[in-house]
């Protein structure tokens, strides 16, 4: 249960990767927040809600326990938090702040596999995801923890191999590495308390994770309308990405073509256009979507 009596907490980022966009969702499912002179502590002026803004390796302790309710991190940081006492609740994951745990050598070490690794010092921020890896893959390594930096390790010989996240591989290849396995994929995930708010906020509760979960199906999802001859329906609906069964509509004064709409949960890209062009479709139209429930 929440510290706070009649208030729902949400943790955040303060500052960082995930900080940014943290506090965008919470601003899509319709929570006005407001900074007011405490930095730690955010309100949110509609709902009886705070967001605490903390560094992003408090968040899943902070949530276990119950001092908040909710809370938004990576993977990777709940992952390596993980310990025998009760954890924090993965509700869905969030489609941003996507990086991977990826073990990378300098060229000079031969690298043939994680059996190269074997009797090596790796260093990381990562140890547990780490150890686990390897004693998957049947490899004895030390494995040096370092905070930050983790990427120098090698150029100061204090490692012959890193395992570090990777977003787009720029900091790797500005020091040399290359990247050769995938220990870890990562998201930033919503993440609820097992022990549940107070029994006045559990509906609040539902109510902001439905709605979060709205706004992360509707990101990418496009509306799509078009006309199709009833005999190319078949094909035309085949070729929409990830929709559903799509409404389909007489047109006034026509019995050979009818009106089709429908969401598209995938990208709609211009080559997905022509081919329903090709397959007879006129009158297209791709919308954005704003809300979704
Ligand atoms: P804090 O001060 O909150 O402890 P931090 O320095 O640990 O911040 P950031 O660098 O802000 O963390 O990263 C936060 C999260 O963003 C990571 O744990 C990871 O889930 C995600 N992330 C996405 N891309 C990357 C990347 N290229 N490198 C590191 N983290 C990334
Ligand atoms: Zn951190």
């Amino acid at each position: 249960m929440s510290t706070v009596q009649g208030r729902l907490r949400i943790a955040v980022q303060k500052s960082g990767r995930l900080a940014d966009r943290s506090l965008d969702l919470v601003r899509d499912a319709g929570l006005r927040v407001i900074k007011g002179n405490n930095d730690l502590l955010y309100r949110v002026e509609n709902y009886p809600i705070d967001l605490l803004r903390v560094r992003d390796d408090d968040i899943p302790t902070f949530v276990a326990d119950g001092v908040c309710d909710l809370g938004i991190v990576g993977e990777n940081v709940l992952e390596e938090g993980r310990n025998g006492g009760a954890n924090a609740e993965v509700v869905m994951p969030l489609g941003f702040g996507r990086c991977t745990l990826k073990l990378a050598v300098p060229p000079t070490l031969d690298y043939a596999g994680p059996m190269s690794l074997n009797g090596k010092r790796i260093a990381t921020s990562y140890p547990r995801i780490l150890q686990r890896y390897l004693d998957a893959e049947g490899v004895k390594a030390d494995i040096v923890v370092m905070r930050g930096a983790v990427e120098v390790a090698p150029r100061l010989k204090l490692a012959s191999a890193i395992c570090d996240l990777v977003s787009t591989g720029a900091t790797l290849e500005a020091n040399g590495l290359d990247a050769r396995e995938t220990v870890f994929e990562s998201q930033a995930v919503l993440i609820r308390s097992p022990s549940g708010p107070e029994p006045a906020l559990a509906n609040l509760l539902e109510s902001i994770v439905e709605r979060m979960s709205g706004v992360v199906s509707s990101q990418g999802a496009k509306y799509v309308m078009l006309n199709a001859p009833r005999s190319a329906l078949d094909a035309i609906t085949a070729i929409l990405p990830g929709a559903g069964a799509p409404t389909v509509m007489p047109l006034m004064g026509r019995d050979d073509a009818v009106a089709v709409h429908a969401v598209c949960q995938e990208a709609v890209f211009w080559e997905t256009l022509e081919k329903l062009k090709a397959a007879g479709a006129s009158a297209i139209l791709v919308l954005p979507i704003e809300k979704m429930m």
